[in-house]
């Protein structure tokens, strides 16, 4: 009796204890010399304890003729009035031509707070299935569907009991249907299939006959030996639908982008011939009377002139940016810093005049892009650095900085700077800041033509400045 993990009780037809294990000490605190003789109500909680013998003597025999030798729960109470679960289990026997009655009890305690833990996870799991916005369904190795939570039936249409018990093909549109055996019987021989694992696109069958689409992920667990599958689903129509329209509109938006360049192209390579005409014109009125037309009549003409020269500049400019935007780029690794040593030897003199230096703040990358534009987007920007800036010595530093995986390229001067409320209009085409200062030459065209050639290479550009603090540039490209 020492060996048995469970207490084991003997007690008498008048309820008192007549042996008491090890083990029953150990579960209830009692020693078996205190127990003994003690009527078994010392080591029952209630209902039994507080009762008179009797009761306790008729639910012994009852329980024998009952539940022999299957456990039974009923709360025990140990020797510090503690209270816990036990199983009991009871057998009547004749000891000595005594009827007396075996208890095996077995303190559960521990066992109930683990199974209260499982049923609080299993409470919470459902909690979790039940609010969650994504459909979550389990279904076993034949494709039969075992949970289908609330957000499933708001996605697919049908109640719970509508589908479980039902195949999981009933959610899916043809083919995948008709295909859908094949593919779970080939997974499961094979063990290969793309489905398991990660998020695919793929389309669901709504109760009403709907197609829709949906994220699906699915995953594999083994549940007590069992293969089992959970799903997880989540509508995607409006998400779909959202895509859908952006990639309508960056489509709507590069047409129209498209049709601006072509139509700037074919307007002002029109626009060239008459200007030229007109020019002639004038230059022959010059000529043929130049004697009738007297010293105003000059002035006029000299005025047709120059403007027909400057209208000629903005039309080519004009022909430029809209060949900037219809020409392919011939992308070629390229070192930015032979970029920056050509650009410094092409404005030598340009530089020395100015008192102006180029600085390399560190070496900067080798990058994937259009050779000789990405040459004269530099160079505008350079240009601009040492055209915009009133300093003795003019300094123009050049970088490339790593900001969120990106490298971020810029083009600082100790310029005049730019006010804020500039910093978008000077990269619209004929901007122009410093018109009245005319020491200051340019058509308002270098910045578009550099934002031009940066978004071509898909970047994006930049201007950080305060007025009378220089400007600094900054750009990146894909
Ligand atoms: P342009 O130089 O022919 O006027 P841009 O498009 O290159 O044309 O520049 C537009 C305007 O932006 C300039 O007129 C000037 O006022 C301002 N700007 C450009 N670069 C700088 C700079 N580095 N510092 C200060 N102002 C600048």
């Amino acid at each position: 009796m020492n060996m048995v993990m469970d207490g084991l009780i003997i007690i008498d037809n008048k309820s008192l204890i007549q042996a008491f294990n090890p083990a029953a000490e150990r579960i209830f605190g009692h020693r078996p010399e205190e127990a003994i003789g003690q009527n078994l109500k010392v080591l029952m909680a209630q209902p039994f304890h507080g009762e008179d013998d009797s009761y306790l003597t008729s639910y012994l025999a009852a329980a024998d003729t009952q539940v022999t030798g299957v456990g039974q729960e009923v709360y025990g109470k140990r020797r510090d009035s503690s209270v816990f679960p036990m199983e009991l289990g009871i057998n009547e026997m004749e000891i000595a031509g005594e009827r007396m009655f075996v208890a095996a009890i077995r303190d559960v305690s521990e066992h109930r707070e683990a199974e209260r833990h499982a049923q609080e996870d299993a409470a919470r799991m459902l909690a979790v299935m039940n609010t969650v916005l994504d459909g979550l369904l389990t279904i076993d190795h034949e494709g039969s569907i075992q949970t289908f939570n609330p957000a499933s039936a708001r996605i697919f249409g049908y109640q719970p009991e509508e589908v479980i018990g039902q195949n999981v093909k009933l959610l899916m549109p043809q083919p995948d249907r008709d295909n859908h055996d094949r593919y779970l019987s080939s997974y499961l021989s094979t063990g290969t299939t793309k489905m398991i694992g990660g998020n695919r696109e793929v389309r669901a069958r709504h109760k009403n006959g709907s197609i829709f689409p949906i994220e699906l992920s699915i995953n594999e667990m083994n549940v007590v030996g069992k293969r089992l599958f959970v799903a997880t689903a989540r509508d995607i129509t409006e998400r779909k639908k959202a895509e859908q329209a952006t990639l309508q509109y960056i489509e709507s938006l590069s047409r129209s982008n498209q049709e601006l360049d072509d139509f700037a192209y074919i307007a002002s390579h029109d626009l060239k011939e008459p200007l030229r005409g007109l020019s002639n014109n004038a230059r022959f009125l010059k000529e043929d009377f130049d004697d009738v037309i007297g010293e105003v009549g000059a002035r006029r003409l000299a005025r047709i002139t120059y403007l027909c020269e400057r209208m000629e500049r903005l039309v080519d400019d004009l022909l430029y940016f809209s060949r900037l935007g219809r020409q392919d780029l011939a992308m070629q690794p390229t070192d930015l810093n032979l970029v920056i040593n050509d650009i410094r030897r092409m404005m030598d003199a340009a530089l020395e005049e100015a008192h102006a230096k180029i600085i390399i703040a560190n070496p900067l990358p080798v990058i994937t892009c259009d050779l000789p534009r990405m040459t004269e987007a530099f160079r505008n920007l350079i240009t601009n650095a040492v055209k915009y800036n009133d300093k003795p010595e003019k300094c123009i530093e050049i970088g490339c900085t790593e900001r969120d995986g990106r490298q971020i390229f810029h083009v600082r001067d100790n310029g005049i700077g730019i006010p804020a409320q500039f910093h978008k209009d000077i990269f619209r085409i004929f901007k122009r800041l410093n018109e009245e200062d005319d020491k200051v030459k340019g058509t308002g065209v270098g910045l578009t033509f550099v934002k031009k050639i940066i978004e071509r290479h898909g970047g994006e550009i930049w201007v950080e400045s305060e007025a009378g603090s220089g400007a600094t540039f900054y750009f990146y490209i894909n």
